[in-house]
């Protein structure tokens, strides 16, 4: 299949992007092309214009700054997996790109990429809800922050102004001492999960619970956090009367999102004996590393 034609525009600069999205009708941004171009390929997509970042170098770094780490949207999804600052600060990260594609497709994918493709199945907008990311957005007006929370309009939408492109996201780092997990089932390696949940968490000296945070993909077009489990649980021992808690209201989630495959009764099962695992596995680890 070949796409429909189209004209390709290859700016340099951040305002060069802007400019020519300010400007033009029926375009699309290309990062990585992972994605967008078996859609155009299809057919699905058609744009008259192909803006592509590729050379916009100042949209492609790591970087930390107090208590968050910066990426931009143009970071190569491989470059985050194997990135030590990554790892360092946030090795659920680190865990989730573990389950993320192929290396090949990794190569070029970029995590901005992923964050506005927004499948409802894919692990980088999950742990960017965990980790209570701020996407950071430009058109030729000015920037804008949105919460992770506010980013999906609706399903594979994201919340973007058709003059505005992302430029990265914040996540937040957390305390040395924390624990992590990161858990999906798909058919095959590489595969988009059919569930995936991130975990964090941190213990205070009595080993209860200081602080939570888990989400889930593969249940609704965007990312599920279970906030009235993560309020329940503070001060709670982090054993199996927490993760009861947390599986009862998996048990009460509405409306999990069904498909020709995949049941919601299937993915409700799922994200209850994946979240338990995960919840075991970031225990043990915020465990071993407060002692
Ligand atoms: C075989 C295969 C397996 C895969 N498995 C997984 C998986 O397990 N998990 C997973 O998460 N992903 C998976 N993917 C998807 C992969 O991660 C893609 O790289 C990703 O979805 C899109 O990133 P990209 O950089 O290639 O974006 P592109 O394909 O270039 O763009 C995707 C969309 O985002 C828009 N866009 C891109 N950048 C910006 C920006 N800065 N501002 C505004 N809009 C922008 C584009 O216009 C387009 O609509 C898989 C892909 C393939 C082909």
């Amino acid at each position: 299949m070949k796409p429909a034609p189209f004209i390709y525009h290859r700016p340099q600069q951040l305002s060069e992007v802007l400019d020519l999205v300010a400007q033009l009708d029926n375009y699309k941004i290309i990062a990585g092309g992972q994605s967008l171009m078996p859609m155009m390929n299809f057919r699905f997509v058609m744009p008259d214009h192909v803006i592509d970042l590729n050379q916009v170098t100042e949209l492609n770094h790591i970087s930390k700054e107090n208590q968050q780490l910066h990426i931009g949207s143009m970071t190569r999804q491989q470059a985050i997996y194997s990135s030590a600052l990554v790892q360092e600060h946030i090795p659920l990260v680190t865990q989730a790109y573990s389950f993320v594609s192929h290396r090949q497709i990794r190569n070029r994918g970029t995590f901005g990429g992923s964050l506005c493709h927004l499948d409802p199945s894919s692990e980088q907008p999950c742990f960017t809800a965990a980790l209570d990311g701020v996407i950071e957005v430009a058109s030729q007006s000015g920037k804008r922050e949105i919460p992770i929370a506010h980013w999906t309009a609706m399903y594979m939408t994201p919340d973007l102004a058709p003059n505005e492109i992302m430029l990265g996201a914040k996540l937040s780092i957390w305390p040395k001492t924390h624990g992590w997990s990161f858990m999906e089932y798909s058919r095959r390696h590489g595969d988009y999960a059919i569930v995936g949940v991130a975990v964090l968490v941190n213990l205070n000296a009595a080993s209860t619970i200081e602080k939570i945070s888990i989400a889930l993909c593969g249940i609704d077009a965007a990312p599920v956090r279970l906030l009235n489990t993560e309020s329940v649980l503070i001060n709670q021992a982090a054993d199996e009367s927490a993760i009861r808690l947390a599986l009862g209201d998996i048990e009460k989630l509405p409306n999990i999102m069904e498909d020709a495959l995949n049941t919601s009764d299937y993915r409700r099962h799922l994200a209850k004996t994946l979240t338990r695992r995960a919840l075991l596995e970031a225990f043990e680890r915020a465990k071993k590393r407060m002692s």
